[in-house]
């Protein structure tokens, strides 16, 4: 289609060659938009907005677009994307008032090396994708990540953002809506914030986020355990989350652990156990470190079906030692220690390259996950794995497997996250995300219609049964079902709510359901 002369003519458009890759996710891509535009200042982003809605197109936001839920993806050629990533500010940092305010395109890695040299953090400090992963479109999600499990999800550390709708309105929440207001907290009166935190970018598009920040904490332990069977994982992880004592914890069963997180090429080894060294808080820890990984790597992993892995901060080594000490004493009473390969090198290098974008393999990777209380994560497991059982010997047909990561989310919710892989030609998306030399390590498979029509049978049976044992979500986007069954007065306000600030239904169209 033929855009208006105000987006035609803007300095921030891409050239329409962009378009179809601005278009994609890691899974797919349903129509490519009629502009990418990169604004690198409030003011341009605002102007294509404005125009954008004066020419009646959808206006999709765009991070990192390391989401796979078709969050940011546009459905219809009448659209423009704005990639966010030329607004990577940091706007101003208050050490006094221990807040950092960014811009949405910044990066988690970025922001976290800009903060480290300070002795600062922010409590959730990043997605495993933070090197692409931005802020803006983080907290437009939800995400588990770093962090997490000591200070809560991304939402947890918002103080205020600043968001700007279709009509050129910019929202401020919390004291900073205030003019009068000098405070930086989030809680003065309605938690507007929490209105737009989570919300796919349907409800408007966020062009300043504040943070809040932490000390540091200089000394960390790590360790690792596996278990005889899914009981014993969720026993161990769901005692110690009611604890709230590590920085980050994660369960893997099998196929994830002989692949993606424990998986290590050599060039990511090499600069893992340079990374290895440099986070160790003294040199001789970084020799035990570097010598277990060595000696351990994937062969014990490969021993049991089920592992997790523990991460502890502390202001002292004995603070660690001694949460990891207190981690131990529970996990030993579910299954038995194994060398801390893999979370020391996930406590080195928190933002990896994304790899893990394809399978060990170089299968295609989707993943997908539920939110579900403890109570209900036994009967869930033995639903999915016997739907799993029972489409086996057809993923084996069609080049397709399934594994699965576990994360403890607060003491009561456990977040179940499978991922499928199959045997597929890659897209333009994949060669322009990941690295070449690793690409080029790699096996390469023809275009597999039959296994990728079998995964998204698969992917949307499960988030079927997903909703059918009470999960709920991150990461809507257009995948999950947040509106089927939701009741009708929560119902009503969202959609009282969109239609105040996007009327005309410009935003994000598709996101969320509404
Ligand atoms: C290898 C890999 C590892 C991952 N690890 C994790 C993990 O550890 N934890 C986790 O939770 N997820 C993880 N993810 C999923 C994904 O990376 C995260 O959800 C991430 O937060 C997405 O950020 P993004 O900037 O790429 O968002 P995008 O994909 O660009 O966008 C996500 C959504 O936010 C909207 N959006 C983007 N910017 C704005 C804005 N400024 N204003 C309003 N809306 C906006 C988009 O329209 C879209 O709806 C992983 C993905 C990959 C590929």
């Amino acid at each position: 289609m033929t855009l208006p002369d105000a987006l035609a003519l803007s300095p921030s458009r891409l050239p329409d060659g962009e378009a179809a890759f601005f278009g994609s996710d890691v899974y797919r891509r349903h129509a490519t938009p009629a502009g990418v535009f990169r604004p690198t200042s409030v003011e341009d982003l605002r102007a294509i907005v404005l125009a954008a809605a004066e020419a009646g197109l959808a206006i999709h936001t765009r991070g990192g677009g390391v989401s796979y839920t078709d969050a940011h993806l546009p459905r219809r050629a009448d659209s423009v994307v704005i990639d966010s990533s030329g607004l990577d500010r940091i706007v101003s940092l208050n050490e006094t008032d221990m807040t950092v305010t960014v811009e949405p395109g910044i990066s988690w890695k970025a922001l976290d090396d800009a903060l480290a040299p300070r002795g600062l953090k922010v409590p959730f400090v990043g997605t495993f994708s933070g090197l692409a992963a931005s802020v803006g479109g983080t907290m437009s999600q939800n995400a588990n990540g770093h962090g997490s499990n000591a200070n809560g999800i991304s939402a947890d550390s918002v103080v205020a953002l600043e968001v700007l709708l279709p009509d050129g309105t910019f929202v401020r929440t919390g004291t900073t809506g205030s003019q009068a207001s000098r405070g930086r907290f989030r809680n003065y009166g309605p938690d507007l914030a929490g209105l737009f935190l989570g919300d796919s970018g349907a409800l408007g598009i966020k062009t300043a986020i504040t943070l809040k920040l932490l000390r540091r904490k200089p000394a960390h332990e790590t360790a690792s355990f596996t278990f005889p069977d899914f009981a014993a994982l969720h026993g161990c992880m769901s005692a110690i989350a009611g604890m709230k004592i590590e920085e980050k914890s994660f369960g893997l069963d099998l196929a994830l652990s002989q692949g993606q997180i424990a998986k290590q090429d050599t060039g990511t080894m090499l600069s893992v156990a340079r990374g290895v060294w440099q986070s160790s808080p003294s040199a001789l820890a970084g020799a035990r470190s570097l010598l277990r990984m060595a000696a351990a790597g994937r062969r014990v992993l490969a021993s049991a079906p089920y592992a997790a892995h523990y991460i502890a901060d502390g202001y002292s080594a004995i603070e660690a030692r001694a949460k990891i000490d207190a981690i131990r004493k529970v996990a030993l009473g579910f299954g038995r220690e194994i060398a801390n390969s893999v979370p020391t090198v996930v406590r080195a290098m928190p933002f990896q390259p994304l790899h893990n974008m394809l399978g060990p393999a170089g299968e295609r990777w989707v993943p997908l996950h539920g939110l579900l209380p403890h109570s209900r994560v036994a009967a869930f497991h033995a639903a999915f794995t016997s739907y799993v059982d029972g489409k086996r010997a057809e993923m084996d047909r069609k080049g397709a497997y399934i594994g699965a990561m576990f994360s403890s989310i607060g003491a009561g919710t456990f977040l179940y996250e499978p991922a499928l892989y199959w045997k597929d030609a890659l897209t333009p998306y994949h060669e322009r995300m990941m690295e070449p030399g690793y690409l080029a390590g790699l096996p390469r498979y023809a275009e597999n219609p039959d296994g990728a029509a079998l995964v998204e049978e698969i992917r949307t049976e499960i988030i079927g049964l997903m909703h059918a044992h009470g999960a709920g979500h991150f990461q809507v986007g257009k995948l999950y079902p947040y509106t089927r069954e939701r009741d009708e007065g929560a119902l009503t306000l969202l959609r009282a709510v969109k239609a105040q600030v996007d009327p005309k239904g410009l935003l994000n169209p598709g996101a969320l359901g509404i």
